[in-house]
C-alpha cells in the first residue's frame, strides 16, 4: 500500500471508513474518529482566523493527550509545520527551542505558562502571551498563543470538547502535501545541545505504513501509548500507525508505572513500543503480573540501547518476547526492527542483542571515515538512506552537510553488520571511553551489569583519571528489595569482563536521570561531582 501524503489524509481516510470508532482513549473519555476529525478541523479554523498558516511554525508542548493530537492536526490542516516541545524541558531549554525554530504560536497548558514559560519566554524576539481563557489566541506584536486550560486531570479531556467543538471549519486547499514539512523535532539532547531535524508528512507516513504492514496486528486494533508523542517514536510508531491502520490510541498522561498497568488491564492493548527503561519499571512494579500482558500481539522497544538480559527475564516473567528496533529522530523512528517471523539474535562475540534487518527500500551501511564500507562484522559509523530520512536540520546548512552528505545520513552510532543483514549498535560515537587507549564501549559493560538479578538500571560513563586518561565508572539503581554491595558489584563485572573494561568505581543510586522519553542520561552521570 503506497502511503498517503499525511496523517491528516489518513485521519480522514479513517473517519470516512469508521466515523465511530474510537480514535482516542483517554482515561474515562473517549473520541471517535469522525469526531475528532470535526474538532481538529475547528481547531484550524481557529489557527487559519487568527494569520497561521503556510509558513509559520506552532510549538505544541503538551503531555500525552487527546489535546496533543487535535491541537497536532488543527495545526496540520491550517497548513503550519509542528514543533513538539518537551513538557518537562526547564525554560532556558524551550527558549532555546522556541527562538530556534521562531515559532509564531505555542499550543500549552496554562500550568505551565504560569509557572515558567512566561519567564522563559520573558526576553525573547519571539514575544509570547497568552490569557487563561480557553482556547484563547491573542495576536500582540509578532506573537500569537493558543492555551488550553487546565489541561493536566483527566476529566478536561471534556472541557477541550467544548473548546474545539466551536464547529468553525478548517481552511480550504490547505491539506499537507509530501514533501511540505510536517514537523521540527528537537532531537532529545543526551548528547548535546538539540537540533531540530525536519521531519516531512511523507517521512511519517512512509514509516507510519511500514510498521503498520510489518507486524501482523488487525484493523482497528488498540495501541498504547507507551513513548511520549512529542517524541518521533511516540508520534510514529504509535499516532500515525495506529490512525494508519484505523485504530484505537490509548493515551496515559505521563508514564507512571502503576497507572500504565491498569490501562493494559482495562483497554487490553494489542501493541505498545517504548524505550526499554519503560519495560524494566514496569517489571519492577510489584503489582506486575501475566496478565497484565496478555492482550499484547507485539511489544516493540526502541530509541534505547536494549539488553538481552532484559528481554528474557521479562519473558521468563510476563511471557511477551520485546522486539527490538532502531531509529533515529533524523530518520523518522525506525529504520530497522525485528520482523515478526523472527527473533534477533545475539552476537557471541559481545553479547550485544541485534536491532534488527533494515526495513523495506532502506539502505543500511557501515562506513569508516571516509564513508567507505567496511567489511561485515567489522565495526563503523552506521549510514541510513531511505524515504525516511529527513532532508536537514532546520536551517543549519553545515551541520545537514556534515550529518547528511549527499542525503545519506550518518548516524553517529558504532555499529556492525553481520553476513545474515543483522544489524548491531555498539555505542554512540561521542560515548567511547579512552582508557589507557584501551576503546571501552559503555554499552558492554551495561549489558554485563543487566545480568545481575538485583540490578534494575546500570548506565556506565568515562570519568577523568590522572594515571589512565579516563576510567570506567558505573551507576546503577537496584530492583525493590535487592540488596548488592558496589564491591561486589565490581567483582561480578570483573569474573566477566577484560581488565581494562571492568568499572572501578560503583555508586548505587535510587534512580538514573533519564530523558522523559525514558532514556538514561550518561551526560547528567558524567558531570557529577
Ligand atoms: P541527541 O541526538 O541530542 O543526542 P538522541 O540521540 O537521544 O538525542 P534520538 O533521535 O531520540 O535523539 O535518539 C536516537 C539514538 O538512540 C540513536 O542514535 C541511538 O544512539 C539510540 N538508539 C535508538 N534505538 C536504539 C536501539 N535499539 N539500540 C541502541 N541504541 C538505540
Amino acid at each position: 500500500v503506497d502511503p498517503p501524503p499525511s496523517v491528516v489524509h489518513a485521519f480522514r481516510a479513517a473517519a470516512a471508513e469508521a466515523p465511530q470508532r474510537t480514535a482516542l482513549a483517554y482515561f474515562d473519555g473517549r473520541l471517535g474518529y469522525a469526531e475528532a476529525d470535526a474538532l481538529s478541523d475547528s481547531v484550524a479554523g481557529h489557527l487559519a482566523a487568527r494569520g497561521l498558516g503556510p509558513g509559520d511554525r506552532v510549538a505544541i508542548m503538551l503531555q500525552n493527550s487527546p489535546h496533543f493530537v487535535l491541537a497536532l492536526l488543527g495545526a496540520w490542516k491550517a497548513g503550519a509545520a509542528v514543533v513538539p516541545v518537551n513538557p518537562m524541558y526547564k525554560s532556558g531549554e524551550v527558549k532555546h527551542v522556541l527562538h530556534d525554530a521562531e515559532v509564531s504560536a505555542l499550543i500549552c497548558s496554562d500550568r505551565a505558562w504560569e509557572s515558567y514559560l512566561r519567564d522563559a519566554a520573558a526576553d525573547s524576539p519571539v514575544r509570547i502571551t497568552l490569557t487563561a481563557c480557553e482556547l484563547d489566541l491573542q495576536t500582540r506584536n509578532d506573537a500569537r498563543v493558543l492555551g488550553f486550560e487546565r489541561l493536566p486531570q483527566a476529566a478536561d479531556a471534556e472541557d477541550l470538547l467544548t473548546v474545539a467543538r466551536a464547529g468553525t471549519k478548517a481552511p480550504e486547499g490547505r491539506e499537507p502535501a509530501a514533501e511540505d514539512v510536517a514537523l521540527i523535532s528537537y532531537t532529545s539532547g543526551t548528547s548535546g545541545t538539540p537540533k531540530g531535524a525536519m521531519n516531512r508528512h511523507g517521512n511519517i507516513t512512509f514509516n507510519a505504513e511500514r510498521q503498520r504492514a510489518g507486524h501482523p496486528l488487525p484493523e482497528g486494533a488498540v495501541y498504547f501509548a507507551l513513548a511520549p508523542l512529542f517524541h518521533i517514536t511516540g508520534m510514529v510508531c504509535q499516532l500515525s500507525a495506529c490512525v494508519a491502520n484505523k485504530g484505537t490510541l490509548v493515551l496515559s498522561y505521563r508514564f507512571e508505572a502503576g497507572v500504565v498497568l491498569d490501562a493494559f488491564a482495562e483497554h487490553r492493548p494489542a501493541y505498545t513500543v517504548g524505550p526499554s527503561t519503560a519495560f524494566m519499571a514496569l517489571a519492577a512494579h510489584p503489582a506486575a503480573t501475566r496478565e497484565h500482558f496478555a492482550s499484547f500481539l507485539v511489544i516493540s522497544s526502541g530509541g534505547a540501547p536494549l539488553p538481552p538480559a532484559l528481554v528474557e527475564k521479562f519473558r521468563a516473567a510476563f511471557g511477551p518476547y520485546i522486539r527490538n528496533g532502531y531509529g533515529l529522530t533524523e530518520c523518522t523512528a525506525p529504520c530497522a526492527s525485528v520482523p515478526p517471523e523472527h527473533e534477533a539474535p545475539v552476537d557471541p562475540a559481545s553479547g550485544t542483542l541485534s536491532v534488527g534487518l533494515p526495513g523495506p527500500e532502506t539502505v543500511v551501511r557501515i562506513v569508516d571515515e571516509k564513508g567507505h564500507d567496511v567489511p561485515f562484522g567489522e565495526q563503523g559509523e552506521i549510514a541510513v538512506r531511505g524515504p525516511q530520512v529527513v532532508p536537514g536540520y532546520w536551517r543549519r546548512p553545515e551541520a545537514t552537510q556534515e550529518g547528511f552528505p549527499d542525503g545519506e545520513l550518518r548516524t553517529g552510532d558504532i555499529g556492525f553488520m553481520d553476513s545474515d543483514g543483522w544489524l548491531y549498535v555498539v555505542d554512540r560515537k561521542k560515548d567511547m571511553i579512552n582508557a589507557s587507549g584501551f576503546k571501552v564501549w559503555p554499552r558492554e559493560v551495561e549489558d554485563v551489569l543487566y545480568g545481575h538479578p538485583g540490578v534494575r538500571e546500570a548506565a556506565v560513563v568515562g570519568i577523568p583519571d590522572a594515571y589512565r586518561g579516563e576510567s570506567v565508572k558505573a551507576y546503577v539503581s537496584l530492583r525493590p528489595g535487592a540488596a548488592a554491595e558496589p564491591a561486589e558489584l565490581v567483582a561480578y563485572c570483573k569474573e566477566r569482563l577484560a581488565a581494562y573494561k571492568y568499572p572501578r568505581e560503583i555508586d548505587v543510586l535510587a534512580e538514573l536521570p533519564k530523558t522523559t522519553s525514558g532514556k538514561i542520561l550518561r551526560r547528567e552521570l558524567r558531570s557529577r561531582p
